[in-house]
């Protein structure tokens, strides 16, 4: 009789992730963490009437000692009752991950950072640093100091270079800030330097969204042979979707594929079949369905099976795209798990494929790429 695949010790290397609130949260203040959304629930309605509302009430609730689909009431109480903490350590520990790869440029003030994380989750935690958020980080620094332009771009390149030392990679967030339908092309340097000192003329927190700063990190990063991850597809009401195809990014893709740089295109629903396209076509492309994991929940398996189409085995990644809430982190890995079983099994029935083949096609996906990709491998480290 055929055995099913089972990856329910499956190791996972979830490459793009980030820290869980510090603090509690109101029954309105989780709503907004399962959703894209930066708007309350629609007036009569809740989030948790979703196909993530669902998966947390079918099974996160059971991790907090519960019987599955409680109300939102109930779970809520549960939750309070547990304490952050508490409820952060047995999602996290559930979430069975073995390594972490935070980015800490996205409210970084209210999550935890990778340290915390890596005690919470009893696994290794690595540091993705998000490249806009750096530049407008120096460029605040520099405009209190009343540095110029080029003092600007310098510092803001020593600031990377340290940051590098220890962070395993960067990630850009251009989707959200110019649409991935920017020109390609490196920015001439007088360029960046007339647009950077416009930037440092701007009062009040600065906020990156100026083409030709953005596109002078990006060839930053491809300099410096990194890998680059870029958020693709859904996000929240910032993003304007139909710029987020990742097809668009194909000449940045052409001009740096003998670089050494890498991109990973994040979570990158429901541009996910273009994404695997790219990761057929260009050796130094990986991507991921992330985010799109948690918000499909009981549709997420024909997601990950969607993602299992032309991609080369070799370069398909998992990530949870986990922010604020640990429930994402536990869902992100469960609805993973299972979904990748699910495929492997169908692929199985129908063309024989061995189980050794199967579980061996789950490691490179949930581990053995991304340890490849960034160079570090945490499972003989794993108690
Ligand atoms: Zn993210």
């Amino acid at each position: 009789m055929r055995v099913p695949t089972d990856l329910s010790r499956l190791p996972l290397f979830d490459h793009h992730c980030h820290g869980v609130l510090r603090d509690e949260v109101d029954r309105e203040g989780f709503e907004a963490l399962i959703s894209e959304s930066s708007r309350p629930a629609t007036v009569g309605t809740t989030r948790f009437d979703s196909q993530v509302g669902f998966q947390v009430l079918a099974n996160c609730a059971p991790v907090l000692g519960l019987d599955p689909f409680p109300t939102p009431e109930v779970y809520m109480a549960r939750r309070k009752e547990l304490g952050v903490e508490e409820v952060s350590r047995l999602l996290l520990r559930a979430a069975d991950i073995t390594t972490f790869g935070i980015e800490t440029g996205h409210g970084a003030d209210l999550i935890t950072g990778p340290q915390q994380m890596a005690e919470a989750g009893d696994a290794a935690a690595h540091e993705i640093v998000r490249l806009e958020r750096i530049a407008e980080q120096v460029a605040e620094k520099a405009r209190e100091a009343g540095t110029d332009a080029v003092t600007y771009l310098s510092d803001l390149e020593r600031t990377l270079d340290a940051r590098l030392t220890t962070a395993i990679g960067v990630k850009s967030i251009a989707a959200y800030r110019i649409g991935l339908d920017f020109d390609a092309a490196r920015p001439e340097r007088v360029l960046v330097q007339s647009h950077a000192e416009a930037f440092m003329r701007r009062t009040g927190a600065l906020r990156l969204d100026d083409p030709v700063l953005i596109r002078h990190l990006i060839w930053l990063a491809v300099d410096r042979a990194q890998v680059i991850q870029f958020h693709i597809g859904y996000g929240d009401d910032d993003v304007d979707l139909h710029r987020c195809n990742p097809l668009l990014l194909t000449d940045l893709l052409r001009a740096t594929r003998d670089t050494g740089a890498r991109f990973t295109l994040l979570h990158c629903y429901p541009f996910h079949r273009e994404a695997g396209y790219l990761a057929d076509v260009f050796p130094h492309v990986y991507f991921d369905v992330g985010l799109g994991i948690n918000y499909s929940g009981s549709r997420s398996e024909a997601v990950i099976a969607e993602s299992l189409e032309l991609a080369p085995f070799g370069k398909i990644l998992f990530s949870s795209d986990a922010w604020g809430a640990p429930e994402l982190f536990y869902l992100g890995t469960f609805l993973f798990r299972r979904g990748l079983a699910a495929a492997l099994d169908r692929f199985g029935e129908l063309d024989g494929w061995p189980l050794e083949q199967r579980l061996r096609v789950a490691t490179m996906i949930g581990y053995e790429n991304a340890a490849r990709l960034y160079g570090v491998d945490d499972r003989a480290t794993e108690s």
